[in-house]
């Protein structure tokens, strides 16, 4: 099983949409996948209409209690792929409030996964992430195996990784992750702005073959189908965005085969 966070302290760098259509990019090809929506915003649950099912609990129980309250409980398959979600919900911002206050906090997440690894053999999770280095995002971190850093070719996006990674080599030190970062991805991309191109230039120097050759372009047909309600290869398989969220599955497939 392996398992990918996606990452960015920033907001509206593309997160929640590369978890959505890298994932369903993934389960189209036969690959049974599961996404976990960790922001209290729950971007990636409406994304793909899946704030309207029937669970027994929240994610944030699950985390609270990660073997009475098992995340297969909340699991449920979105679509006609082996594509499947643990929704999120607004009550994961208290539930990150409770967390900071409670001991081993950061390996809930971990100890969730484990346990629901071992029943439904999966082949990928993707973690969507808050925008913030707080108690969830560390559980993510510390829960997978490979860090994804979506992006944009803007400056102040690229001052953010350095914070980024300052927290990175802070937990490697301080829990046992020994995962690798799997790539940074560059989201939002227009090739128009010459700023971008020299953004992006810079980026790939000081990040060299870290940096996806896949670029995810700015494609209006991306949030269409987020308000649609469906993954891009879905909404328009022949859009920019599907060609490009599929060739970064191809990608990540490539770098995590070893
Ligand atoms: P984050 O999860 O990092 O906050 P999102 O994935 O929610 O970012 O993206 C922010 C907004 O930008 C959303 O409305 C989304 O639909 C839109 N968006 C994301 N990627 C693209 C893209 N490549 N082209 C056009 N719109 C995009
Ligand atoms: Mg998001």
């Amino acid at each position: 099983m392996i398992i990918v966070a996606v990452i960015n302290q920033k907001g509206g760098v593309g997160k929640t949409t590369t978890c959505t259509n890298l994932g369903a990019c993934l389960a189209r090809r036969g690959l049974r996948t599961l996404l976990v929506d960790l922001d209290p915003q729950a971007n990636m649950t409406l994304g793909v209409r899946g704030e309207g099912v029937e669970v027994p609990y929240g994610l944030s129980d699950v985390l609270r209690d990660p073997i009475g309250k098992p995340l297969a409980g909340i699991v449920r398959r979105i679509g006609e792929d082996p594509l499947f979600l643990a929704p999120g919900h607004m009550d994961m911002a208290r539930c990150e409030a409770a967390l900071v206050r409670s001991e081993h906090a950061e390996y809930r997440l971990r100890q969730a996964l484990r346990h629901y690894g071992r029943q439904h053999p999966t082949d990928w999770v993707l973690l969507d992430c808050p925008p913030s280095l707080g108690i969830l995002t560390q559980n993510a971190i510390v829960a997978s195996n490979y860090l994804l850093v979506p992006t944009e070719a803007k400056f102040y996006s690229f001052a953010g990784m350095a914070t980024l990674n300052k927290m990175i080599l802070n937990l490697t030190r301080e829990f046992d992750f020994d995962g690798e970062l799997l790539g940074v991805l560059l989201t939002l991309y227009d090739a128009r702005p010459r700023v971008h191109q020299t953004i992006a230039n810079e980026i790939r120097e000081r990040f060299g073959d870290l940096v996806f050759e896949t670029v995810i372009h700015r494609n209006v047909r991306l949030s269409e189908a987020e308000i649609e309600g469906v993954p891009i290869i879905t909404f328009d398989s022949k859009s920019r965005g599907a060609q490009n969220y599929d060739s970064l599955a191809v990608e990540v497939l490539k770098r995590t085969q070893k």
